[in-house]
């Protein structure tokens, strides 16, 4: 099991001994599509590598009935795109995740690599937080569940302490019409990384929106609810002006860089088009289910 500093722990538990009581620089590897181009770049050098792969629960898709899942961090967006009933359920979660990268990379990236990769920019982020999945995490002080928008704090930076792995995310029930969504906006038609990305989850009674999570990705050190952007409107009937002004929000709550891959102003305006957007498709799924 041990080989040198390439650990290949079969448990949860064994992992998280591993990785409590390693000293120096110990990473996780899931797909590797993020440490192993980090390592190659110098950005990093670990003394040892924990490959959470072979664990069990870390791979596992569980349906637990009424639109909910149990999803393994360490499960590939190719495995979940295969699950017959998980892109029903969540279809905004699997697009974003079907984003990242190409075939080659979707058959490696997992989901917990890209949340605790911690990129602004990572797809997935958005489109989980919006989903209202918590994240269970296993450390040597035990289990924690924890809601997505809290794992991370800033580029490269999560709240993870010492020992701790993302083990799986439960994804809440699924209430009657309701649906999910993301977009992003790219320079080029793929392959990229986003320089805006929104995503919708929405409840529908009829045409009248009852509840909604939006969440906003690259716009900011880390991925964002907008709460306000939701409480603008549930409770309307999504109509224009409210729609407008739900964007407004949205673009209120941006703290976007100035880059070459986009300005403050250019970010901010893109991520008030691509909410509108993105609730059109959320509602169009909700109102079919
Ligand atoms: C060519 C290419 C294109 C890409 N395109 C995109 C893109 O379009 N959109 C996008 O968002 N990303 C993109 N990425 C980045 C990358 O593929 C994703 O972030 C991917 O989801 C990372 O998952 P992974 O399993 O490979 O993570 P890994 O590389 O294995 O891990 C990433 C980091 O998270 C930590 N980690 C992994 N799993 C856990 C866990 N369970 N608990 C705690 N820490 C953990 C690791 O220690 C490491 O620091 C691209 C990468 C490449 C090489």
């Amino acid at each position: 099991m041990i080989q040198g500093t390439f650990l290949t722990p079969n448990t949860i538990d064994e992992a998280v001994k591993f990785f409590s009581s390693s000293e120096g620089s110990v990473k996780l590897l899931a797909g590797g599509t993020d440490l192993l181009v980090q390592i190659r770049n110098g950005f990093t050098k670990p003394d040892k590598i924990i490959d959470i792969k072979n664990i069990r629960e870390l791979q596992e898709i569980i349906d637990n009935g009424n639109g909910s899942f149990t999803v393994g961090a360490a499960v590939s967006g190719a495995s979940l795109a295969e699950h017959n009933k998980f892109g029903k359920n969540w279809p905004g979660v699997l697009e974003a995740l079907r984003l990242i990268g190409s075939e080659q990379i979707q058959g490696r990236a997992s989901l917990g690599g890209n949340l605790c990769n911690a990129s602004p920019a990572g797809d997935s982020v958005p489109a989980l937080i919006a989903s209202g999945a918590l994240a269970k995490v296993h450390g040597p002080n035990g289990i924690r569940s924890i809601p997505v928008e809290k794992i991370n704090l800033g580029p490269g930076k999560t709240n993870l302490q010492k020992g701790e792995i993302v083990t799986q995310f439960d994804f809440p029930d699924r209430e009657p019409s309701s649906s999910d969504s993301y977009l992003r906006m790219i320079p080029r038609t793929e392959m990229d990384i986003a320089v805006v990305g929104c995503a919708v989850n929405i409840s529908m009674d009829g045409d009248k929106c009852i509840d909604a999570r939006i969440a906003l990705g690259a716009v900011a050190p880390t991925a964002l609810l907008v709460d306000q952007a939701a409480k603008i409107i549930i409770g309307s009937k999504l109509e224009d002006d409210v729609l407008n002004e739900a964007a407004k929000a949205c673009q209120n709550a941006c703290k976007p860089i100035d880059d070459k891959r986009g300005t403050i102003t250019y970010r901010k305006k893109v991520s008030g088009v691509l909410f509108k957007r993105a609730i059109q498709i959320a509602k169009e799924r909700a109102l079919k289910v």
